[in-house]
């Protein structure tokens, strides 16, 4: 018997199930790329389905009683009295997901001698300490692409409430007005202008793939290039650094992981080498900009306006600057937890586990860490650097 120990975000405020909008989601038949979806031997839940907070409990909870394994599901993760770290002392494996994050830090890892496994229910094991996960032999697993196209299509949709200054308007009508000129002062057109996306990775592409129909000029920048003809159908600019890329765009879409060369990135000589009144979209991870020189920016008209949904760390205290920061078109970590991306990311997490209970090879694109090194997806897109990675001390 195992017992896994599974961090969720809390319920809704009005109670679980909620009252769902729609009856269904659809059936994709495989991932852009043609990887195929998570193929689990059963799930025990309707895909649709609110999974990812306690309640949902990622549909496990009959599964893992009929293989007898004990599982303990908490959104209580921060400090040495949390239920995460009381139970963590004798857990063979955790899950999390990047929008509650249960930071696995170096410390609480020595505290866990019994575990062998960690997974992300979603994309990114930033907020696991990788370094200290090597040296102790556990196995960190992501759900690769389960979220790719969702984040894509967050990253789009706040782009254009940016540009067209959509939240302002919205709160207009909210409040009885009909102020045209108010909404408008800081309104225009994607159309023509130069839209950049750092690390055109599964989130990075799709984003610059729909975005191509709005005729504006793309650009990117990557550690490597995308073939060239993906960069000729849709007319992309390589840039060979983010700040050739940054100085180059009035849109940047952010997309890469948080890793050491990219933490803390977007300071205030970076931001001030962008075009007066750029919008940044960042929906990789908030540790990638430093948090108050993106508020100082914004105020002095630098920046024109900044959305996402990734912040550090998370959730945020009431008092984080970017909640009431001027500009800003927010949203908690959201982009990755549609209804539609729960049902791929509770099957993956399912796969995971009975590859993992099972004595069989977890997918190789799912592994980020296994055998004391880098593996699968890891390999490719993670890097360790000197120190332990910035999001597993809470950044
Ligand atoms: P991918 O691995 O598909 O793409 C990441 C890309 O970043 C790769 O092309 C990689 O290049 C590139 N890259 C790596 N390091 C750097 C660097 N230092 N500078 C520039 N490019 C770099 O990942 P995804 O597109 O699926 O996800 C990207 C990130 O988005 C995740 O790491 C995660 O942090 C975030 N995310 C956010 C979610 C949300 O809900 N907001 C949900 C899912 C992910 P190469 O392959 O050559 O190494």
């Amino acid at each position: 018997m195992a017992k896994i120990l599974c961090v969720l975000y809390p319920d809704p405020v009005n109670g679980y199930p909620p009252k769902y909008a729609r009856d269904d989601i659809p059936t994709l038949e495989h991932y852009p790329d043609g990887t195929t979806l998570p193929s689990p031997a059963a799930i025990d839940f309707t895909p649709g389905e609110l999974l990812g907070c306690v309640s949902g409990a990622l549909g496990l909870r009959q599964y893992l009683a009929t293989a007898g394994h004990a599982l303990v599901v908490t959104s209580d993760k921060e400090g040495a009295n949390s239920t995460f770290e009381k139970e963590l002392v004798d857990a063979d494996v955790v899950i999390s997901q990047p929008f509650w994050p249960a930071y696995l830090t170096e410390e609480r890892i020595a505290k866990a001698p019994n575990l062998k496994l960690a997974v992300t229910a979603g994309i990114g094991s930033d907020h696991v300490d990788l370094n200290a996960a090597i040296a102790r032999g556990i196995t960190v697993a992501e759900v690769t692409w389960c979220n790719s196209v969702s984040v894509s299509e967050h990253a789009v949709m706040q782009i254009l409430a940016l540009v067209r200054n959509f939240v302002p308007s919205h709160e207009w009508a909210v409040k009885g007005g009909w102020n045209i000129a108010d909404c408008v002062e800081r309104s225009y057109d994607l159309e023509g202008m130069n839209v950049g996306v750092l690390a055109a990775g599964r989130i990075g592409l799709a984003v610059l793939r729909r975005l191509a129909p709005f005729d504006v000029h793309l650009h990117y920048s990557d550690k490597r290039r995308l073939p060239a003809e993906t960069e000729q159908e849709l007319g992309l600019t390589f840039h060979p650094d983010a700040r050739s890329l940054a100085t180059s765009v009035d849109v940047l879409s952010i997309h890469s992981p948080l890793v050491p060369e990219t933490y803390q990135l977007f300071n205030d000589e970076l931001l001030g080498q962008m075009k007066r009144g750029s919008y940044i979209v960042n929906t990789a991870r908030g540790a990638i900009m430093d948090r108050d020189a993106v508020v100082r920016a914004l105020e002095s008209g630098q920046l024109a306006g900044y959305a996402g949904d990734v912040w550090y760390p998370q959730p945020p205290p009431a008092d984080h600057p970017w909640r009431e920061m001027p500009y800003n078109a927010m949203t908690p970590h959201t982009s990755g937890t549609s209804l539609s991306a729960q049902a791929r990311y509770a099957a993956g997490t399912r796969e995971i586990l009975e590859a993992y209970f099972g004595g069989t090879p977890i997918r190789e694109e799912y592994l980020i860490v296994h055998g004391g090194h880098l593996a699968g997806t890891g390999a490719v897109s993670y890097s360790l650097g000197g120190t332990a990675s910035p999001g597993s001390s809470g950044q």
